[in-house]
């Protein structure tokens, strides 16, 4: 079990993916995204620290949810501290979605990113471009990111995208 740096969680969030979702926000983005949506996750010593036993217990008092979103701040920056948290999840069986800033291609080179993949059912994928920014997008800010079906990525050893249109 790991402490992870959170800037807060959203219970029976409809915005983070399809369906009922608690979102875990963490804290901390290496990126300065200009229009980034939550410019206060950047700072890397900014939030507060938890315990992921206790992010856990909140998914399991929420009997609604569909399923639990990372998001950020960079989740991939802190891969290690929420690879137990993912496997509780799934245990739980619920789906597990992620953003991240990174494109797919460049989290073989985040440590401890490969491991949390295996974990995730559905990964958002690239930084928020302002000029790319897109209010029709359900589940995305702008239209370089991509939302990608990571068992089927791992699988395939490439790249697929979701375009199923409850999520587009
Ligand atoms: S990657 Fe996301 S959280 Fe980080 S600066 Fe860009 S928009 Fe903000």
């Amino acid at each position: 079990m790991s402490k992870i740096r959170l800037a807060g969680i959203v219970n029976d969030s409809i915005t983070d993916g399809p369906g009922i979702r608690l979102t875990v926000f963490v804290q901390g983005c290496p990126r300065s995204c200009p229009g980034c949506h939550n410019p206060q996750t950047q700072p890397l010593c900014g939030g507060y620290e938890e315990d992921d036993a206790v992010v856990l217990e909140k998914i399991k008092s929420n009997p609604l949810l569909d399923g639990v979103t990372f998001s950020g701040g960079e989740p991939m920056i802190q891969a290690k501290n929420l690879l137990w948290l993912a496997g509780e999840i799934k245990k739980l069986g619920l789906n597990l979605f992620c953003y991240t800033g990174y494109i797919f291609e460049e989290l073989k080179n985040v440590e401890g990113a490969n491991d949390l993949l295996n974990y995730i059912d559905v990964l958002v994928d690239g930084p928020f471009v302002k000029e790319k920014r897109d209010y029709r997008l359900k589940f995305k800010g702008s239209t370089n990111q991509r939302i990608i079906d990571v068992p089927k990525t791992i699988k395939q050893n490439k790249v697929v995208l979701i375009e199923d249109e409850k999520w587009n």
